[in-house]
């Protein structure tokens, strides 16, 4: 069981330093606060990026350009893997299909061309990095593991995972053959290192719960401390963006937060 220790301050900010960020889903304000915030507090770290960078928002190439700029190492989600073809983009409901249509309209050839080729998953430092669930699955939610979180660690072998496609932060933790999910107190959790994650990292531009805010973690992998930071930005404009854009009043309400 996670004990808070004395020297749990604020996080230890070096080169080490692992942010974590997912479903930007073309929300430009909710991105450029998060880039703020991780070039503030992690100058030097390195950014890796699960997916959904695009689709529901008004402002998906902007948002490919941003994030290539912040230099993230990118996975695909299921809105980019939307973008492939017609029986990818069945998959979804009319309105997000009809977000994708927009988000294909609104990508230069260049931005289409990276959100197709990205990659199912990536492996680096003994950590997995993917959309839904590992080892690669882009649509695979979380939750459908909730009553077996134990079964999930069976689907990778490295120590940690980290998935993204829910919207919501979670941590769970392996250890003796038992799944726990852990809380993620302000301070940030320090990882036990004979324990395995599978990490669930919340979005930056289209949270679930009541807590508004873009979310994003950093790992620093020296100290093992995992911080969840909740970035508040300019809601407003994206949801009056998203109104004028035509795109489904629902994925601007949702900015608001959901029950
Ligand atoms: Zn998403």
């Amino acid at each position: 069981m996670y004990v808070p220790s004395m020297d749990e301050q604020t996080p230890v900010m070096d080169e080490r330093t692992l942010v974590i960020l997912s479903d930007v889903h073309a929300n430009l304000e909710a991105l450029v606060s998060v880039a703020a915030d991780i070039r503030a507090r992690y100058p030097d770290s390195a950014v890796v990026s699960l997916g959904d960078v695009v689709g529901y928002g008004p402002q998906p190439d902007e948002c490919v350009d941003l994030i290539r700029e912040m230099g993230a190492d990118s996975v695909m989600g299921n809105h980019e893997q939307g973008l492939i073809n017609i029986i990818y983009l069945q998959r979804f409901n009319q309105p997000a299909q009809d977000a994708l249509r927009f988000t294909r309209e609104h990508l230069s050839k260049e931005n289409f061309q990276w959100c197709i080729s990205r990659p199912k998953a990536l492996v680096r430092d003994g950590m997995r990095f993917v959309h839904g669930m590992p080892p690669d699955s882009v649509r695979t939610y979380l939750w459908t593991y909730a009553e077996r979180m134990a079964d999930a660690f069976v689907l990778f072998s490295e120590r940690i995972c980290f998935v993204g496609h829910t919207h919501e932060v979670h941590c769970y933790a392996l250890a003796g053959g038992t799944a726990e999910e852990k809380k993620l107190p302000e301070a940030g959790l320090v990882l036990d290192p004979s324990a395995r994650y599978l990490i669930n990292v919340g979005a930056v531009g289209q949270p679930r719960g009541a807590d508004s805010r873009a979310a994003y973690l950093a790992y620093d992998s020296g100290s093992g401390r995992l911080t969840c930071h909740r970035v508040e930005y300019d809601i407003d404009k994206t949801a009056q963006l998203i109104r004028a854009s035509g795109l489904h009043r629902a994925f601007a309400d949702r900015l608001y937060g959901t029950p």
